[in-house]
């Protein structure tokens, strides 16, 4: 697939997630003069330029940045399929990983969360992502759907509400470090007096001490808890893909703003129909009579059945198009196709007077068969 090792458009850009309009368009010029082909004759110069130019243009949209930062790919490029693996979109590199549990992490990276939760200390952290599996059906990925997931996630302590103290006590201030979390040390080498700083041992850094800790908690203020949350599946996702729940990740330390919610996508196979992107695909039997002779069908879509009008003459394997019956673009109302393939279907089990029939049949039409006929000429003129 084409955009295999895409890479995060910021990325190309060499700008923060926040960077402002500003900050944007002096990056993207700042590129775009360094890689225009006409001054850069590098071997890749022209792609980079692509890129430049495809990231420039959704980053500098406020409606399209917003559907990139919350979909990806996804969310700006129709025809983008993740394909087996959700992460290839997402700026490469992730291609050779597996299992499932380092997704947490790679997300973390990725969206810039989940770090430094773990230094301990006073400093709010940010809360971790938290990564969780759904399985949806064809039509449900294809319209949207309402899902209920158990999330695990670290929540702040509703006992202690996340002091980590036991009901009526308060921390109390470190006496070591006198609550700056810091001690400093001193040695003397080679006749100089060198100072410096380090983590206080007393408080580990946190600059309290909680005396009579939360029971529930243990004195940590967030406790692990299953959660189950109905969660919003956006219309026109495919198989593969994961959309962002704000905010439903882990508690953030020290009142640190939560982690988001990453649900990855399974969609079941379809008994009818694939897809590709938002074009949906299917094959229809149709019998040789009614391709010969032309008839109007019933073909099966995402909204029932509609009727088609087979054409006299129709070979087997013609596929039609049915305009807007495919899935949504994610974001959009608009709807990709659905293609429909005939192929007539070549009878079984005749009876002998059935296969005489056929025989005469096949006579009488001789003429109608062009394609029977030039070849039969050509193989004439080739090989006598
Ligand atoms: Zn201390
Ligand atoms: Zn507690």
């Amino acid at each position: 697939m084409a955009n295999e090792n895409k890479r995060d458009y910021y990325e190309v850009l060499g700008v923060e997630k926040n960077a402002a309009a500003d900050q944007l368009k002096k990056a993207y010029r700042k590129l775009a003069a360094k890689y225009h082909p006409d001054v850069n004759h590098e071997a890749d110069a022209e792609e980079r330029f692509k890129e430049i130019n495809e990231a420039y243009e959704v980053l500098s949209d406020p409606d399209k940045r917003a559907r990139y930062d919350q979909y990806g790919f996804a969310g700006v490029d129709p025809n983008f399929s993740a394909g087996g693996n959700p992460f290839e979109g997402f700026g490469g590199g992730f291609g050779g990983f597996s299992g499932f549990g380092d997704l947490g992490d790679i997300f973390g990276d990725f969206f810039g969360g989940g770090r430094s939760s773990r230094s301990g200390g006073t400093r709010a952290a940010r809360g971790e992502n938290v990564v969780v599996q759904i399985e949806v059906s064809f039509e449900e990925a294809a319209f949207g759907c309402k899902k209920e997931v158990n999330v695990s996630r670290i929540e702040t302590c509703d006992q202690c509400h996340g002091s980590g103290c036991a009901e009526g006590t308060q921390p109390e201030t470190c006496p070591q470090c006198k609550g700056s979390g810091q001690v400093r040390t001193t040695q003397s080498f080679m006749g100089m007096t060198m100072q410096s700083t380090a983590v206080c041992p007393t408080c580990g850094g946190r600059g309290k001490l909680i005396k009579n800790p939360c029971t529930r908690c243990k004195g940590k203020g967030r406790i692990k808890r299953s959660h189950r949350l109905i969660v919003e599946v956006p219309a026109g996702i495919d198989d593969g893909q994961a959309f962002r729940v704000a905010g439903q990740g882990s508690a953030g330390a020290n009142n640190g703003p939560s982690g988001d919610l990453m649900v990855n996508v399974r969609i079941r196979p379809h008994d009818i129909f694939t897809r590709d992107g938002s074009n949906v695909y299917c094959e229809m039997p149709i019998s040789f009579a009614q391709a010969a002779c032309g008839a109007e069908i019933e073909v099966p879509t995402l909204d029932g059945k509609v009727r088609y009008n087979v054409p006299e003459g129709t070979q087997t394997g013609t596929t039609f198009r049915l305009k807007g019956k495919g899935i949504p673009y994610v974001g959009y109302k608009n709807r990709g196709d659905q293609y429909v393939t005939v192929v007539i279907e070549t009878p079984t089990k005749l009876t002998q007077q059935q296969k005489e029939l056929l025989r005469q049949f096949d006579q009488a039409t001789e003429k109608a068969q062009p394609k029977k006929k030039s070849f039969f000429e050509k193989l004439k003129r080739n090989f006598g």
